[in-house]
């Protein structure tokens, strides 16, 4: 049966798992048998390692297989472990890159994978020029909690991943957490609606942001956005029951991760900002997804939709479903309710307005710089004089809707989608991954559009050694070695 399902899949092997990854997974497996029942054991776990990086569920004959891709996971421990540490946005970029061009692959696009590869260690090469350190890499970071965070990366984030896919075969076929469940629905319920957010404005959807599309013209330049909002409205039904499949499936992988956090003494409030960063990462990956297939191919007419993102609501749920869980709210086994509420203080600050303010603010960013990165991408300038919320202000009340979230990806400072200017960043303004991130969809894009040819840097020519036969995942991945060893002549040999 594996066999057949390894076949229908259809992917890309990227790695072979490990021994000690396999321990790991094991460990996962059994607490969730443990916490869920016997009927849990029906569940097949199938690991594997793609170059799709993503896990999802089957099922075989009426039985629910998990298909794990440790390769989901092992990406966001990158993107987690440096945001934790405060490594500089340079390195979150070049993840991001090695992402788009396997991605890119998988499309069978190799010229242009091999060029995103090729910018990728151009840019890395700058960085150490301006650091003054060439070849070396220069990796200032920060290291509190580094024990904290190899627990959290080795073996509370696998059960998270485990717990979610978990939970969306509980959600179908069992009653497990009912109650939970129930409150979780009417969490949904409480907070749908969102005050205006000027003065006296429409009130709105707090879930169901506006999907945009952007387009562009017969020279790949942009030219205008089209906001979907009636059309929408008819499949409305269907995206909130996904998005609330989806928080239903977090809560699940919650009460998974929590009970291995707590078996290794991770403290909780590094829990929380761990699981956060982790929901952010994979946010970043699904937006790549969505993405990169529809960046037009050349300078062309064309248009990318950005889509709607579920993970401003998967975070906002979650945070209230921890805040529900020591506020007693929420029935949870007594383990979890004693794991969140061990620390009642520092839990309770990560929770106050302000600090949901600020997650909300910082979600949102993901939507805001993908769209940005590829309008800069097309080569079109950065856009000068922005309408102000006071302009925003003097319009009717569908203007005030819709202006500011269309503008939202310039209203960052423009240097947010330029590496090159980032090399000294020094951890004040932005976060590394928003910063990253944006640089990346916007270099990936220029790549795909304008196919600019792309200088050669300390000799190593990807598309040459790509033409002599050198494994072209082999190649891809080539970056990440340098940014492990701290030096661009640690290439592998190719
Ligand atoms: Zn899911």
């Amino acid at each position: 049966m594996r066999d057949q399902l390894r076949i229908r899949l259809n992917r890309t092997v990227s790695s072979s798992l490990n021994l000690h990854q396999r321990d790991i997974l094991r460990e996962c497996c059994d607490e969730a048998f443990e916490l869920y029942g016997a009927g849990s054991r029906d569940i097949c776990v199938m690991p594997i390692s793609t170059t799709d990086w993503s896990s999802e569920l089957r099922r075989i004959g009426g039985k629910p297989v998990v298909v794990l891709d440790m390769e989901q996971i092992n990406a966001m421990s990158y993107l987690v472990y440096r945001e934790i540490c405060v490594d500089r946005p340079i390195f979150q970029y070049c993840e991001y890159m090695i992402r788009i061009s396997e991605l890119l692959a998988e499309l069978n696009e190799v010229d242009a994978a091999l060029s995103v590869v090729q910018l990728n260690h151009n840019r890395l090469s700058q960085y150490a020029r301006d650091c003054g350190s060439y070849p070396g890499l220069s990796r200032p970071m920060f290291f509190g909690g580094i024990e904290a965070l190899q627990i959290f990366l080795a073996r509370v984030l696998p059960s998270f991943i485990l717990g979610h896919e978990i939970g969306h075969v509980g959600e179908s076929q069992r009653e497990i957490f009912k109650d939970a469940f129930a409150a979780i629905e009417n969490c949904w319920e409480a907070n749908q609606i969102k005050e205006p957010v000027w003065g006296e404005g429409p009130s709105s959807y707090r879930f169901m942001v506006p999907s945009i599309r952007q387009k562009f013209d017969d020279y790949g330049m942009p030219s205008g956005c089209l906001i979907a909002g009636i059309e929408r409205s008819r499949v409305m039904a269907k995206e909130i029951a996904l998005c609330l499949s989806e928080c239903k499936a977090d809560f699940f992988g919650l009460i998974l991760s929590t009970r291995l956090a707590a078996k290794y003494n991770l403290p909780p409030e590094q829990m929380f900002s761990m699981l956060l960063e982790t929901l952010r990462a994979i946010d970043r990956f699904s937006v790549i997804r969505r993405v990169v297939p529809q960046i037009p191919r050349g300078e062309c007419r064309g248009s990318v939709d950005f889509g709607a993102s579920r993970i401003a609501c998967r975070i906002f749920i979650l945070v209230r479903v921890i805040k529900g869980i020591i506020e007693k709210t929420i029935p949870v086994p007594p383990e979890t309710l004693q794991y969140w509420t061990s620390n009642p203080e520092v839990v309770d600050s990560m929770l106050s307005e302000k600090g949901n303010k600020y997650i909300e603010h910082i979600t949102l960013a993901n939507d805001a710089t993908s769209r940005g990165g590829v309008y800069l991408g097309s080569g079109a300038p950065f856009p000068v004089n922005l309408p102000t919320e006071r302009d925003a202000q003097e319009g009717d009340d569908l203007t005030k809707k819709l202006m500011m979230p269309l503008y939202w990806p310039f209203h960052m400072p423009e240097n947010t989608y330029k590496i090159a200017s980032q090399s000294h960043w020094n951890g004040d303004g932005l976060p590394a991954g928003v910063i990253g991130f944006a640089s990346a969809i916007r270099d990936a894009t220029g790549v795909i559009m304008q196919a600019t040819p792309i200088g050669v840097e300390c000799g190593v020519n990807y598309k040459r050694k790509h033409t002599r036969g050198a494994n072209l995942l082999h190649l891809l991945h080539g970056v990440r070695r340098c940014v492990e060893a701290r030096n661009l002549l640690a290439m592998p040999r190719l």
